[in-house]
Order: C-alpha cells, then sequence, then structure tokens
C-alpha cells in the first residue's frame, strides 16, 4: 500500500533563503522548457518530448554551476516530468474534445513544489526513537530539522518540498506501507454529505455523532466561510496594480489555506473515528454526483470566483463544500485501506427521495431540507437519516450481487 506523511520543516533563516532559491530556479527550469516546447511546435510544428528536454540538463548545469549546478540533477528531471504530465493532460483533453487549455507560464507564487527521489539528492533521516531529531536532507541544502509529529512506515520512495504561504512542508511518499488491520465491529452504515451538517449517519455510533447520526461541521468553519467571503469582496473593489489589491489577494490565500487546514484536520478525525466503528461504510460516487451537480464555481485562478449564474457566495460556498467531500472521501478511502475495512461507492440517484419503507419514490417526499415524509405512506423522518439509510441500503446489494 502507498501512503504519504506530511510533516512541517524547520529551516534555519539561511536555509529558508536556499529553498527560496530553489524553488525559483526548479520555477525559471520549468517555463524555459515550456517555452522551448512552445517555440519548436509553432515555429517548426515538432513536439519536443520529456528525453530530449532531460538530455540538456547536463549541459544547462554546467553552464550555470551557480545557479541551476547547485541542485539535485534527479530533482530538476522531476520537474520536467511534471511539464510532460501537464502537456499529457492538455493533449488528453484535447482528444476527448474537452477545454483544452494549453499549459501556462507559473509566474512567481504559482510554482511551490520540488519534488526528489528518495536517496538520490534527498534522504530522509529519521530516528524511529527521536521523532524530533528527524532531518531531511536535501543536495544543495543540507540537514533540514522537520517536526515529525508522527512515524513514518513503509519504504520511502519520494520526497517533495512544499511552499505553502511562508511555511515550508515535507511530503513523504512511501511504499508497502503495512495495513494494521483493526478488530470486527459488525456495523455496517450508509453516509450522506451534506451542508447543513458535515455528515449523516444512516444510524447514530455513540461518540461519533449526535443522537440523531449527524457529524457536525468543523468549529470555526463559519467564521472562516464569512472572513473569506468578505476578503472576495474587498478584493472586487480594488484596483488592478495596486498595493491593497497585491495585500488583499495575499489575505484570502492565507485564508484559503486555513479554510483547508481545517478541512483536513476534520476530514481525519471524522473519517478515522468511521473507520474504528465500522466494518462497511457505503458513501455516494462523487463522480456521477458532480455530474448532475448544479452551478459550477468559476474560479479565476487567483483565488477569485468569476460569475457562473448563480451567487458568487454560493458559488463560493459550493466549491469549499465540494472540495470538502472530496478530501474526506479520499481521506477515508486511504484509512479503510490500511485498516482492512470496506468503503463501498453508490449512484447518488433517488437516495434523498426514496421512502425507506414503502419504496415509494418521488421529489415530493422530501418536505423539507430537513424533513421527509412520505407522499403515500406517510413514513416521516430526518431527510438525511432518510438520504443515509438508502445510500447503505443500496451498497448493501450492490456488495451482494458482486459476491453472487
Ligand atoms: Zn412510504
Amino acid at each position: 500500500m502507498r501512503r504519504s506523511f506530511k510533516f512541517v520543516l524547520r529551516p534555519t533563516v539561511k536555509q529558508a533563503v536556499m529553498l527560496t532559491m530553489m524553488v525559483e530556479d526548479h520555477r525559471q527550469l520549468y517555463n524555459a522548457a515550456l517555452e522551448e516546447r512552445r517555440t519548436a511546435y509553432t515555429k517548426r510544428g515538432v513536439s519536443i518530448r520529456y528525453g530530449e528536454q532531460s538530455a540538456q540538463l547536463k549541459e544547462i548545469r554546467a553552464d550555470d554551476v551557480d545557479g541551476q549546478g547547485r541542485w539535485s540533477f534527479t530533482s530538476q528531471q522531476q520537474t520536467l516530468r511534471r511539464l510532460e504530465k501537464s502537456f499529457a493532460a492538455f493533449f488528453r483533453r484535447v482528444r476527448s474534445g474537452q477545454k483544452p487549455g494549453y499549459p501556462r507560464f507559473k509566474g512567481k507564487g504559482w510554482f511551490d513544489t520540488v519534488t526528489f527521489v528518495e536517496g538520490d539528492g534527498a534522504r530522509w533521516d529519521s530516528q524511529p526513537c527521536h521523532p524530533s531529531a528527524t532531518f531531511v536532507r536535501l543536495h544543495g541544502i543540507g540537514h533540514l530539522r522537520v517536526h515529525q509529529h508522527r512515524p513514518v512506515t513503509g519504504r520511502v520512495k519520494r520526497i517533495e518540498v512544499k511552499r505553502e504561504g511562508s511555511r515550508w512542508y515535507v511530503i513523504v511518499s512511501c511504499d508497502d506501507v503495512p495495513a494494521a488491520h483493526l478488530p470486527v465491529t459488525g456495523r455496517e452504515v450508509g453516509l450522506d454529505v451534506g451542508v447543513a451538517h458535515f455528515a449523516t449517519l444512516s444510524q447514530p455510533i455513540n461518540g461519533v455523532t449526535d443522537a440523531c447520526g449527524h457529524i457536525a461541521n468543523p468549529r470555526h468553519r463559519k467564521a472562516a466561510r464569512e472572513q473569506l467571503a468578505a476578503a472576495q469582496q474587498a478584493y472586487a473593489r480594488t484596483r488592478r496594480g495596486s498595493k491593497r489589491r497585491r495585500k488583499t489577494a495575499q489575505k484570502i490565500g492565507r485564508l484559503h489555506r486555513k479554510v483547508a487546514r481545517q478541512r483536513t484536520d476534520h476530514a481525519h478525525k471524522a473519517a478515522l473515528a468511521l473507520v474504528r466503528t465500522c466494518d462497511v461504510i457505503v458513501v455516494e460516487d462523487l463522480k456521477i454526483v458532480n455530474m448532475v451537480r448544479r452551478a459550477a464555481p468559476r474560479p479565476n485562478g487567483d483565488g477569485t470566483f468569476a460569475p457562473n449564474g448563480g451567487s458568487a457566495k454560493t458559488g463560493l460556498n459550493d466549491s469549499i463544500t465540494d472540495a470538502g467531500w472530496g478530501v474526506f472521501l479520499t481521506i477515508l478511502a486511504y484509512k479503510a485501506e490500511s485498516a482492512g475495512r470496506d468503503v463501498i461507492l453508490v449512484n447518488p440517484a433517488n437516495t434523498s427521495r426514496t421512502c425507506p419503507k414503502c419504496g415509494y419514490v418521488a421529489r415530493e417526499n422530501r418536505k423539507t431540507q430537513a424533513e421527509f415524509v412520505c407522499v403515500r405512506c406517510r413514513y416521516s423522518a430526518n431527510a438525511d437519516v432518510v438520504g443515509a439509510s438508502n445510500i447503505k441500503r443500496a451498497g448493501l446489494v450492490l456488495r451482494d450481487a458482486r459476491a453472487a
């Protein structure tokens, strides 16, 4: 099993300066490689591939000993591969007739990650008994202190260094991470993600949900969202190129990262609680949910949003909510796999409209956002709990069909 672990880096002032230079040089390498591909294509109609660009690295480094020559050769290869990947994605979109979006030059602040191959330009130096004495050694920078707050298991394969605002992180990706199976609990649940509550289960679980089966939204979420919405509005009032505009954009970035951190923390806690208490967790397949979704938010790429038909705030809130589910389901899938639990994905069609008692399907069954009343048999219950029960049933049917 594969897994990654993310830790805060604690560089010295000098190391932080070096990290900034390293990321900047990688950004320029990326942009130069993109420029070469563009020119070759527009002037001569030829496509340049990763192999040809990688073959030039040796010369680039020799010509620029105090610049590009300072950094790890393999990490530079990874940056070129990253460009190769974005071209591959571009051609895939062209082939499938989607809006392609040619790979873009990365401006300052839009390139924040450098990837290393373990043992080649970077080494993970962890002391299992002394997590506080963990370092990562990076070519051209030296030993950087890592705040390792939990153990790393498996075989380290890749090491990423990432800048988020003014902080630095290291992300360690491992192969062969052993699964630690949890004892069987005999509990199977359906889970409905929502807006009013973070999620609702088909049945309440002591210590995981409230008495109705709801898992609450992260604390502070509302406050952070309101601050974000206010900052977005303030941004719209600033003039292009002004100092205030730049400051507001930085603030928006900070708030986005804060919301993202809260969301990830909360998702980890909720997923862990579920995996500990349930053998089978049935959820809606988000890929299908997204296809039937309403007015999609249209990000401008700088943390703001363009009009999308709905109100600007709706677009923003939806995008945060959607991202939250995606993050949560990814974390849940990971934790379930490492604990030997089952996560079943089901088609979300009609899960909120079907009567769990008589099976009658009608939009009118959903009386309000919160209340379900069956038009035929008058069965009534909390709408989210009904949704979760229907999800659970659909999942168990699917599982039995697969087993048969
Ligand atoms: Zn009914």
